[in-house]
């Protein structure tokens, strides 16, 4: 079987996108982009506490990818307190576990960030070619017809 680019699966967006060191303007600043993925795999790994085994399930990944995912976030996170950078949580390739679906490119491929006042360009390359997917319950959105 052809191994197929899934979406992780998240089950929550964060609260908070941008997080930024005080008294610095963000132009003197870098900046560290952390996937969505990125942060629900730090999030059921270290902040609910799951095990790997159970947080590669609960994202429907393999837990190889989800190690890799996880270390990647963890990476991250600690090179932008380290270093003092701004941390942006947006973007990558996701969609949500309550099955409302989500906005896609079509010319990059990213999941448009559906808590943007601005849902009608990608964030990413700037496209308006975007597409609603939908999905009936217990259907992958994969899937073809
Ligand atoms: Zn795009």
């Amino acid at each position: 079987m052809p191994r197929r680019k899934r979406r992780r699966l998240v089950t929550k967006e964060p609260h908070v996108s941008v997080y930024k060191p005080a008294g610095i303007p963000t132009r003197e600043l870098e900046e560290i982009l952390i996937t969505i993925g990125e942060f629900e795999a730090l999030r059921l790994a270290d902040f609910e506490g799951l095990s790997q085994r159970d947080a590669s399930t609960a994202m429907e990944i393999s837990q190889p990818t989800f190690n890799t995912v996880l270390s990647s976030a963890r990476h991250k996170v600690a090179s932008g307190l380290v270093q003092g950078y701004i941390l942006r949580i947006e973007g990558g390739q996701y969609r949500l576990s309550d099955g409302t679906g989500i906005l896609e490119c079509l010319d990059c491929g990213a999941s448009v960030d559906m808590s943007s006042e601005n849902k009608s360009t990608c964030q990413k390359c700037g496209s308006i070619r975007l597409r609603w997917l939908r999905w009936e319950k217990g259907k992958r959105p994969g899937d073809k017809k």
